[in-house]
């Protein structure tokens, strides 16, 4: 369970998020759905621990993580430049964040097959990132999320880079691995579409506040403002 309890973020004199409450429930799959600005990627970044609210508070599980470092906080995440490492393999760059972390080899070879064999790419491992298509290669960045067992994955456009075709593919894979292993996805997107059919629930970003959340379904037949409405309603 994760709770956003009146959070702030300021840049400067810029209020990015104001004041915004957000419950996810364990299990869930909720989008920040909004256009380019509206303090969806800060506010994913403040619940990893890459930034801190300049007010409210963050509880997981009933407890504040204010304070508490990215790596403390057991979240897989996962951004839209997954940044692979080009001189390294598949396995390498998924095994990577648990090498950093003094992990044994018997255990780190355990895990990255397991990540692997989750994202179906077991038998690539020995390739380098370039001898991969875009979706596999956001596979690994995927897998590389997966090796902490992580219970929640944030996930920051991580479809943003691909092509249609492999967009749609990725979005039921994602939901599948959702649903398979019970994880809780916070997921950031402007693509309506996307949010629409991927999601649980849709937060709606309007500067920095929510303007409305729902299941797709109510958002879509039920848009309560007008920002909501035109924003579902465009089309990319
Ligand atoms: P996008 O889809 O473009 O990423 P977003 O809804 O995720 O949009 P944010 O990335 O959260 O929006 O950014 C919200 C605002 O905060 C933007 O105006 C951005 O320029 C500003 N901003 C984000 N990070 C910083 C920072 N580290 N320093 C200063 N301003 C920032």
């Amino acid at each position: 369970r994760i709770r956003f309890d009146g959070v702030s973020k300021n840049f400067g004199a810029l209020r990015v998020v104001d004041r915004l409450n957000l419950d996810i429930k364990a299990g869930e799959f909720v989008s920040l759905l909004g256009p380019s600005g509206s303090g969806k990627t800060t506010l994913l970044m403040m619940l990893a621990g890459f930034e801190e609210p300049t007010e409210g508070r963050i509880l997981v599980d009933g407890t504040s993580v204010n304070g508490l470092p990215s790596y403390k906080r057991n979240m897989g995440v996962v951004f839209q430049n997954y940044a692979l490492f080009p001189h390294m393999t598949v396995a390498e760059n998924v095994a990577f964040p648990l090498s950093m972390r003094n992990f044994g080899k018997g255990e780190i070879r355990s895990r990255v097959d397991k990540a692997l064999d989750m994202v179906q790419l077991g038998t690539l491992s020995r390739r380098y990132p370039a001898q991969l298509s875009g979706g596999q290669q956001q596979r690994v960045a995927l897998a590389r999320a997966l090796v902490f067992e992580p219970r929640v994955v944030l996930m920051d456009e991580p479809l943003g880079a691909l092509d249609k075709q492999l967009r749609e593919q990725m979005q039921l894979d994602i939901r599948e691995l959702h649903n398979r292993l019970g994880l809780t996805i916070v997921f950031v997107t402007h693509d309506q579409s996307e949010a629409l059919t991927m999601s649980d629930r849709i937060a709606v970003f309007n500067k920095g506040k929510i303007e409305q959340i729902g299941s797709p379904r109510d958002i879509y037949d039920h848009p309560r403002t007008r920002f909501v409405a035109e924003f579902i309603g465009e089309t990319n």
